[in-house]
């Protein structure tokens, strides 16, 4: 899972860099930002496999070892489980944009100025463990008889929420984006959710389809202008203590 998301972000980090108008973002930001960027995508690829698989492993071992693969049905389970866990996410994402001290925790993935795939895994160290992803994995994995399509749409899930902090979208008006953007969230409701103008919105980062149902899908056809908060905020503040 980690490997395929390695995969997926170097590639668009490849296309990034290598786009003139993309690699001029790129060089503008500031070292406050690259050592974000940088410091939450190791965690990404690396901290949080190993912190969340011994803590929930562990805890399933302790709490829920009677019930190790109690989960059938081959691999429909597992697809019906990941898309259950999607939509937890989705109400997950959602109360960290409400007026609460949650929003400081999440507050560190919406500061760049810029949008594209290095800010991706932009997170303060707290916050991931009050994502259901966090835990849901793990759990899941443990739970299901065979995990082999859980994983396989967790990878998925991977790849979409890079593709996702790009501005590589599908032709636009194409039926192949009307069918793609049905089901998944497509680059362009991603970067809405970053902007300034109207950032409460396209809350799922997988599946586009739980906007539609709650009413929080916004696809006015042009993409916003402004991302983030212009003030500078220390590396301390951001992955570490961002109240
Ligand atoms: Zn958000
Ligand atoms: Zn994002």
């Amino acid at each position: 899972m980690s490997t395929i998301s390695i995969i997926a972000f170097s590639l668009f980090a490849v296309v990034t860099l290598t786009s003139k108008s993309s690699r001029s973002n790129v060089k503008t930001r500031s070292r406050t930002d690259w050592i974000v960027d940088a410091a939450s995508l190791l965690i990404h690829f690396f901290g949080l496999p190993i912190l969340s698989g011994s803590i929930v492993y562990g805890l399933c071992e302790w709490l829920l070892s009677s019930y190790r693969g109690v989960i059938g049905g081959g691999w429909f389970s597992g697809v019906l489980a990941y898309v259950f866990l999607d939509y937890l996410w989705y109400w997950n994402h959602r109360i960290f944009h409400a007026d609460t001290p949650l929003w400081s925790l999440h507050s560190t993935h919406h500061k760049p100025t810029h949008f594209d795939v290095f800010i991706t895994a932009r997170n303060a160290v707290a916050s991931h463990f009050a994502m259901v992803y966090f835990w849901g994995i793990g759990i899941s994995v443990y739970l299901l008889k065979d995990s082999n399509s859980f994983l396989a749409m967790a990878a998925l899930g991977g790849v979409v929420n890079f593709w996702s902090h790009t501005e590589y979208s599908l032709p636009k008006g194409s039926i192949l984006e009307k069918i793609v953007g049905s089901i998944f969230v497509l680059p362009i409701d991603h970067s809405w959710h970053h902007s300034r103008e109207e950032s409460r919105v396209n809350f799922g980062t997988f599946f586009s389809v739980w906007d539609r149902l709650h009413g929080t899908l916004h696809r006015p056809g042009h993409s916003p202008t402004a991302f983030g908060e212009e003030k500078d905020v220390s590396v301390w503040k951001q992955l570490v203590w961002p109240v």
